[in-house]
């Protein structure tokens, strides 16, 4: 890649144009005649293809008198020919009782169809994860015997255009979310899909409680495996849960992004090329950078508090970092989004956990007040508990987190880091005792945290830091940091850090530093654990772990 500010790449010599002599010119008319020739044949193709695309809608035109509500909508009209008013389309989310009888038109995929005789079919559309169903049934001077032919021959997934008369049936309507039904008038395909597609939504979209009462009765269902999904994730993403999940994704960047905007925090973007080896340690993707040893950010938490000495106070950021993990775990990805924070504090690491405690109750609040729908969507294929959460959050001491395991016969070391079946074990005894699933475990041993983490001030063997967990797995990591640079250099040392390899950072203390503490926040940990989910490669869109980079 070149930035803008580069010269473009000079071409080796034999294949720069030089004007200068008759050779030289003769051999550009030459080219010229081929390029001629060249777009051509590329128009007749275009033509060739144009026409293909329209044929079917002239043979039929030819035999039927209804021919204009159906057929395939010639390319041409959709090279942005003529501007239309996109309010003229409804949402099929938004179809509901309140429109009976009234005239709608709808774009979405034809997620299935099926032939009721030569007169009559269905044809459910879905549009984000919404589906509705559509009769296409002949009637006299609206609807012709070719039509209901037309529709049955659509492949599934191609997208059209649907107008009709929207009607309220007697009895539920099981193979769609909307309990309205459209009486079509109208239809018209935008794009076929291949006709034969990898995955098939309604199998991507199947529960595995589906799966499992069809085999008791003697079904076999087909059951999509995550590395079917995650190979087709365009397909696999169309389903109702997916669609929820990272509708649900979306909402708690906002939420984290409004909230702390409204607190007086700025948000910031630091650079995710970085000299040297980032926080040190194995994890890291090491790349060459223009002939100097660098690598991908693991967490933007050196620049972050570089900027709270650059007199930001309180800075956010919504970003990529990169972590090598080689081990394939449920909740590791090699790539994820971090929401980090960092904020002058006036003198205790609670000024942090009361952000913490105030923006995940909001952003609970407002993902269960207004996100009902996607979480009901997700839950109808991984069921789930809504999380459990106080008004003000839980905060206990790794200590006193220590002392529950202990008391529940848990064998572990008292200043060492807890393992994931002591963390999921410590939820459920809180969850036992204090009736949350989210909750703040603080004054961490210092030994397992990073060499930036302040201590406590009366006990050098624990740290002003904390862990912030869902359903038990952690979601944050934060702490009150050194801001005073002769001992951060000290605690680095002390870590087997090489000063020098962070010189620029250290030195940014030496300038007056406020004290400070912030934390990080997994994105996709979040979502996960919010939804129940399983598994943190449901929660990223195009995951990357040590296996895969694509697509
Ligand atoms: P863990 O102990 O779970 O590996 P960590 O202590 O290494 O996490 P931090 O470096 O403190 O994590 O990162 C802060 C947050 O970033 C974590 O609480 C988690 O939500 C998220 N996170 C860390 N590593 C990963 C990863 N490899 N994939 C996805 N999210 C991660």
């Amino acid at each position: 890649m070149y930035s803008e500010s580069k010269e473009p790449p000079v071409p080796p010599q034999s294949e720069q144009p030089d004007h200068g002599d008759e050779e030289s010119q003769s051999l550009s008319k030459k080219a010229a005649k081929k390029e001629a020739a060249k777009q051509e044949k590329l128009r007749r193709r275009q033509e060739a293809a144009l026409a293909a695309a329209t044929s079917s809608l002239s043979i039929d035109s030819e035999e039927d008198p209804l021919a204009a509500n159906y057929g395939d909508v010639p390319l041409l009209e959709l090279q942005s020919k003529t501007a239309v008013n996109i309010s003229d389309w409804t949402k099929v989310e938004d179809l509901n009782n309140s429109l009976e009888n009234k005239w709608v038109l709808i774009r979405g995929r034809a997620q299935a169809i099926r032939a009721v005789g030569k007169k009559m079919a269905f044809l459910v559309i879905r549009e984000n994860g919404f589906t509705v169903q559509c009769v296409v049934q002949v009637q006299p001077d609206q609807v012709s015997s070719q039509m209901v032919k037309y529709t049955t021959a659509l492949s599934r997934e191609s997208i059209v255009d649907v107008e009709g008369v929207v009607s309220v049936p007697g009895a539920a309507i099981k193979g769609a979310s909307q309990q309205v039904e459209i009486q079509v008038r109208k239809l018209y395909c935008v794009n076929r899909a291949v006709p034969t597609l990898p995955i098939n939504i309604e199998d991507a979209a199947r529960s595995e409680i589906e799966i499992e009462k069809a085999l008791q009765a003697g079904e076999q269902l087909v059951r999509v495996n995550q590395d079917t999904r995650l190979n087709y994730r365009v397909l696999d993403v169309r389903t109702p849960a997916n669609q929820g999940i990272f509708r649900i994704q979306s909402q708690v960047v906002n939420v984290f992004r409004q909230f702390l905007s409204s607190e007086g925090f700025v948000e910031i973007h630091t650079p995710k090329l970085i000299a040297g080896s980032s926080e040190g340690g194995a994890a890291v993707f090491r790349l060459d950078y223009k002939g100097q040893p660098a690598c991908l950010a693991q967490s933007p938490q050196l620049h972050k508090q570089m900027s709270i000495c650059g007199d930001f106070g309180r800075v956010f950021e919504i970003g990529p970092v990169f972590r090598a993990e080689d081990s394939f775990t449920h909740r590791h990805l090699c790539e994820f989004t971090s929401l980090d924070v960092e904020m002058e504090i006036k003198r205790h690491y609670f000024e942090v956990t009361d952000i913490v405690d105030r923006l995940f109750v909001a952003m609970f609040d407002s993902l269960n007040n207004n996100y009902q729908k996607y979480l009901e969507a997700v839950g109808r294929q991984y069921p789930f508990e809504p999380l459990k959460y106080l008004r003000q959050t839980l905060r206990l001491t790794f200590e006193e987190g220590v002392q529950m395991l202990e008391d529940a016969g848990v064998d572990l070391d008292p200043l060492g880091d807890l393992n994931t079946e002591s963390e999921r074990k410590l939820g459920q005894l809180v969850l036992e005792k204090y009736g949350t699933e989210f909750y703040i475990l603080h004054r961490c041993p210092l030994a397992v945290r990073p060499f930036y983490t302040m201590p406590c001030h009366d006990n050098p063997a624990y740290s002003n830091s904390f862990d912030v967990f869902i359903r038990g797995e952690e979601i944050i990591s934060g702490a009150q940091r050194i801001h005073v640079p002769e001992f951060l250099e000290k605690r680095a040392a002390a870590c087997g850090i090489d000063v020098r390899t962070i010189s620029t950072y250290i030195d940014s203390f030496r300038h007056g530093a406020p004290p400070h503490g912030g934390f990080g926040v997994g994105l996709e940990r979040v979502v996960m654990l919010f939804c129940g989910l399983n598994n943190i490669r449901k929660t990223s869109l195009y995951p990357r772990d040590h296996l895969r980079i694509a697509p």
